[in-house]
């Protein structure tokens, strides 16, 4: 069996680890590391009361992973098979350069960002793949639900429905409800600056800036019902621009309550969104990060949330001359993922990929010197494998659009 390190300790560090002792034919030992080790050993406790249990070896330590050397030396003690990282985006190149030191494999969910500009762009990664095709290891992009399924999805529909696509709308609805008036699905912090900065699609080989949440659809989410949904940025966009032939126009939604944007606005308002440090007796702090530490632990929110998630993708292109369109999309419910693994669904949808495309490249399907996202890899064992670990996927050849 593969061993695997996996750094951070979060909501989607839990599931992932519960889904490598459930994938035991690939995974015969973790090891779980991050800033807090208590909460490494938490995972870890609830892995081995669960019906998970004792089907993997599971480790602990403790790590700083913006500390290259700290990495390198426990990557040298442990020695595992890859690296999954899901800790924070801050931490992916810390990350990455250790997997180069010690020639190991590696998978993250969410592209870097510097912490001072929110802003979302593989070029940092990508300036990594003539290093890793040097090394001879594979390092996986986004390999979460968004970005990562979303691009399986993209590359799925390209290898056997459609000679060309041209538009692609990606669809992440949630009908979840926590009971709180104003939380934030994953790490605050990070979700914040996502939904705050300004929404952008690709068109015509260029990209087209919006407003934060200037662009509003309404649709009707099968299984869900009918949700507004915002345009934003999301980093999939930029990769599948490039690995996708044929592409018009991609564009992401998310749908938002009323309630939370309007808690959103206020928190705006009154600077508590900035990531500008302010001074305050006689300290620095950054609001966004006050704000993320007043705010509910997303983890908290599992044994409340009721409900359902959607995310698809509606693609439109041609196959043989013909006009076609093409709707994939998967449903996760919060509580049943909480009864399974502890976790709501967002961390769900995030960990089962992480998960699978670390086995993908473990049992050598995805084994390839370099750096990429998802949609360049063979999407047809991920396919099989989402239906296999949760997260079964539904096909609609006649979806209605998305104006
Ligand atoms: P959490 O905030 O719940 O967990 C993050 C973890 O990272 C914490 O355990 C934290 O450690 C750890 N961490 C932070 N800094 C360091 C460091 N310097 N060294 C070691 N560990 C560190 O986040 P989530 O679990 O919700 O999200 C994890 C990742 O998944 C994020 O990158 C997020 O952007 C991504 N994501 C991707 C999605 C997708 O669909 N692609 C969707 C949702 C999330 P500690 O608590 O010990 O301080």
């Amino acid at each position: 069996g593969k061993k695997a390190l996996v750094i951070g300790a979060g909501g989607v560090s839990n599931v992932v680890c519960h889904k490598c002792a459930q994938n035991s034919e690939v995974f015969s030992s973790i090891m779980i590391a991050s800033r807090t080790k208590a909460k490494c050993d938490e995972i870890k406790e609830r892995i081995e009361k669960s019906k998970y249990a004792g089907r993997i070896e599971i480790q602990t330590a403790k790590v700083d992973a913006n500390n290259v050397s700290e990495l390198v030396a426990l990557i040298n003690e442990y020695k595992p098979d890859i690296v999954i990282n899901v800790a924070l985006p801050y931490q992916d190149l810390t990350i990455m350069d250790a997997c180069l030191e010690t020639k190991t494999d590696y998978l993250d969910t969410a592209n870097y960002e510097p912490l001072d500009t929110a802003k979302f762009e593989y070029k940092w990664q990508w300036a990594y793949k003539e290093k890793f095709e040097k090394a001879g290891i594979t390092a996986i992009l986004g390999s979460g639900f968004d970005p990562g399924v979303t691009g399986v999805f993209s590359a799925y529909a390209q290898k056997h429905y459609f000679d060309e696509i041209n538009y692609i709308d990606i669809l992440d609805a949630n009908a979840g409800d926590h009971g709180y008036p104003f939380a934030t699905n994953f790490n605050p912090e990070i979700n914040i600056r996502e939904v705050t900065a300004n929404g952008s699609y690709w068109e015509d080989g260029k990209w087209v800036e919006t407003e934060p949440m200037e662009i509003k659809r309404v649709y009707n989410f099968p299984q869900i019902g009918e949700k507004d949904m915002y345009l934003l940025h999301h980093e999939e966009l930029e990769s599948l621009a490039v690995n996708i032939k044929g592409i018009k126009r991609i564009r992401f939604f998310m749908t938002f309550g009323q309630s939370y944007l309007t808690h959103l606005k206020v928190l705006e308002n009154v600077g508590m969104t900035s990531i500008e440090p302010i001074e305050f007796e006689g300290k620095k702090i950054v609001p966004l990060q006050f704000l993320t530490a007043v705010l509910p632990d997303p983890a908290s929110l599992g044994p409340r949330t009721k409900g359902k998630t959607n995310i698809g993708n509606i693609f439109r292109g041609k196959k043989d001359g013909v006009e076609k369109t093409y709707y994939v999309y998967n449903v996760c419910d919060h509580e049943e993922c909480y009864k399974e693994v502890s976790s709501q669904a967002i961390s769900y949808t995030t960990g089962v990929p992480a998960m699978i495309g670390a086995a993908m490249v473990l049992t050598g399907e995805w084994k390839k010197p370099g750096v990429f996202n998802v949609e360049e890899m063979d999407p047809d064992p991920f396919m099989e494998a989402l239906n296999k670990f949760g997260l079964p996927w539904v096909e609609d050849f006649n979806p209605t659009l998305v104006d």
